[in-house]
């Protein structure tokens, strides 16, 4: 099978003007950027208010392995299914961070038949969303620094200032850095910190901004630092709301591309799911809601993850009722479930798969029981997989009552998911959808974390380390306790030690401590060891990627 670049490069694209034509968009509602990419304009929803949404389609997974179980490769191949079935459907997905396209995991356009395109150009730089996050936090920084500098007229505290430092490429050296070296010209000297573009607040709330003004709310009100008497600084006492706002009035307008087979793909916003909320903006979402009849949609990581947060953070506050989940499952990362280390993954073994089918079961469980939703299950089918393992699965969900279907999507693009398709449209119609969110805003902080351990996780209960106890103090005397959480845990396990694979149990959730999101309006509880800058792996992706004379780009996958 050819490469997923190769693949891309060979697909002949269609305008970016037929695509948004088809759509309904007017010309006036979108601004072409070259010929296959495009910018909508927020007037394009705002006139569209009246409009009656489309059928959300929200794709999940079981907990992965570090490359992935396919749920970009699911959620554009059902895309393309449900094209194919004569269906208007678009799909909405994050943009992705040159951290992981470097890195691990790769690009974030999906793969083989079932891609976004042009692929080479979304997993760059795009159309510059997260060259402006990071300008925006950055600008941001330097503005409290020179505050500093200047006389701290606010009394700023520079033991204290919570603003720390952005970039978009895994790099663990910038982890925790000393600022403002050498002589007093140089600035305050202090300790900081780089994280990763995607964990940045402002990616946040450019993905949960509902229009500009709203925009404008929420980056004032980020908390950055405390003052000596202990009083919260946003960044409207420091006057640069408008600033941050000129340089992401670009970037919040949702970006159109396509499909290999030419649905429209809606690309924007990149929050990851283990240090951040993990879902593409509610701007590209809606707009995609009112233009097409079912959106799918990716939440980052399994269901502990993007899609709790989905379903608690973005849906209430937005009005947004996913219609069926889909729950993407591999036999590969059941069997490491079942305890096969990765460098077996690709031997048969059918009973590995059977031990570890327990992983889905609980997802399975999130989804249904705790969230109430109508659920299928993809099961995605790599090239290795074994059909006495692909049974396995297949007799398990029969015998849980779920619909379940094998999806060839990235061997064989829409083709290969029609079964899928078939199996999500009949759910849509016959399965009673019960959605609810797990809590409330009335819900307790504390309560609110406990739910999430006990009920999505699987704990027992919640540990907190003094100085977590001592934050959560902090948030309640400031009257921010009634936002929603934003759990920051480890992708690798349903708990929040990554070794614990399965569905753990007998375990408690250990939580280090919280941080006030005030501006995108939750608040981050950090459990385990969760470090939000990676760092790249022995031999990093960006090691097999080269530029060849004719312009060709070798290598991304
Ligand atoms: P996720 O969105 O769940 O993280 P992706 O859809 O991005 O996962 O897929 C992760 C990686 O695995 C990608 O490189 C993708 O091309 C590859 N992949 C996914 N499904 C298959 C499959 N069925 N066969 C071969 N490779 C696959
Ligand atoms: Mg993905």
């Amino acid at each position: 099978m050819l490469s997923d670049i190769e693949i891309a490069q060979q697909a002949k694209m269609r305008r970016i003007s037929t695509v948004a034509a088809e759509l309904g968009l007017g010309e006036e509602e979108y601004e072409p950027y070259g010929h296959y990419k495009a910018k909508v304009a927020l007037t394009a929803l705002e006139k569209r208010g009246s409009i009656p949404d489309g059928k959300l389609i929200y794709v999940t997974a079981i907990t992965p392995t570090p490359a992935g179980e396919g749920k970009t490769c699911t959620a554009v191949g059902l895309t393309q299914a449900l094209g194919r079935l004569g269906k208007k459907a678009a799909v909405a997905l994050r943009e992705p961070s040159l951290g992981p396209t470097f890195g691990v995991k790769g690009g974030a356009a999906g793969g083989g038949y079932a891609q976004v395109l042009p692929m080479d150009e979304i997993n760059l730089h795009f159309t510059g969303d997260l060259h402006a996050v990071t300008a925006a936090h950055n600008l941001l920084a330097a503005v409290i620094e020179n505050h500093l500098h200047h006389g701290n007229e606010l009394g700023i505290d520079p033991k204290r200032v919570l603003w720390k430092r952005v970039l978009d490429i895994s790099d663990r050296q910038l982890r925790q850095v000393i600022v403002g070296v050498g002589d007093k010209s140089n600035g305050v000297m202090r300790e900081s910190g780089f994280e990763i573009t995607a964990a940045s607040e402002i990616m946040a709330i450019l993905c949960l901004a509902t229009d500009l003004n709203d925009l404008k709310q929420r980056l004032g009100s980020i908390l950055v630092a405390y003052t000596y008497q202990k009083t919260p600084v946003f960044v409207r006492d420091l006057g640069v709301v408008g600033a941050l706002a000129v340089l992401l009035k670009e970037a919040i307008k949702p970006n159109l591309v396509q499909t290999l087979e030419g649905q429209p793909a809606f690309i924007h916003g990149g929050p990851f799911a283990n240090i951040a909320h993990g879902n593409n903006s509610i701007l590209a979402t809606k707009l995609a809601l009112k233009l097409a009849d079912y959106v799918v949609t990716e939440g980052g990581f399994a269901s502990d993850l993007g899609a709790e947060k989905f379903f608690d953070l973005v849906a209430p506050r937005y009005g947004l009722k996913p219609a069926v989940a889909v729950l993407v499952a591999s036999v590969r990362a059941l069997k490491n479930h079942g305890g096969v280390a990765m460098e077996q993954i690709t031997v048969p073994d059918p009973a590995a798969v059977e031990r570890g089918v327990g992983n889905l079961a609980k997802h399975l469980s999130n989804l249904r029981d705790v969230f109430g939703l109508p659920v299928v299950v993809a099961l995605n089918k790599f090239p290795t997989d074994d059909p006495q393992e692909l049974a396995v699965v297949l007799d398990y969900c029969r015998g849980q009552g779920v619909p379940a279907a094998v999806s060839e999507v990235v061997a064989h693009g829409g083709a290969g998911g029609i079964a899928l398709a078939q199996q999500v449209l009949a759910t849509l119609e016959n399965v009673e959808n019960r959605f609810a969110p797990l809590y409330g805003s009335d819900t307790p902080l504390e309560e609110k974390i406990k739910l999430l351990a006990t009920k999505v996780y699987g704990a027992d209960g919640v540990n907190y380390t003094p100085e977590a106890r001592k934050a959560m103090a902090e948030i309640k005397e400031l009257g921010f306790d009634h936002l929603p959480v934003c759990m920051a845990k480890t992708q690798m396990s349903l708990s929040d030690n990554p070794r614990l694979k399965g569905a753990p149990q007998g375990w408690e959730l250990t939580v280090r401590d919280l941080k006030l999101s005030t501006g995108a309006g939750f608040i981050v509880v950090l459990a385990g060891n969760i470090l939000t800058m990676p760092g790249l792996p022995k031999t990093p992706a960006a090691q097999k990627v080269d530029l060849l004379p004719d312009g060709r780009i070798v290598g991304l996958f």
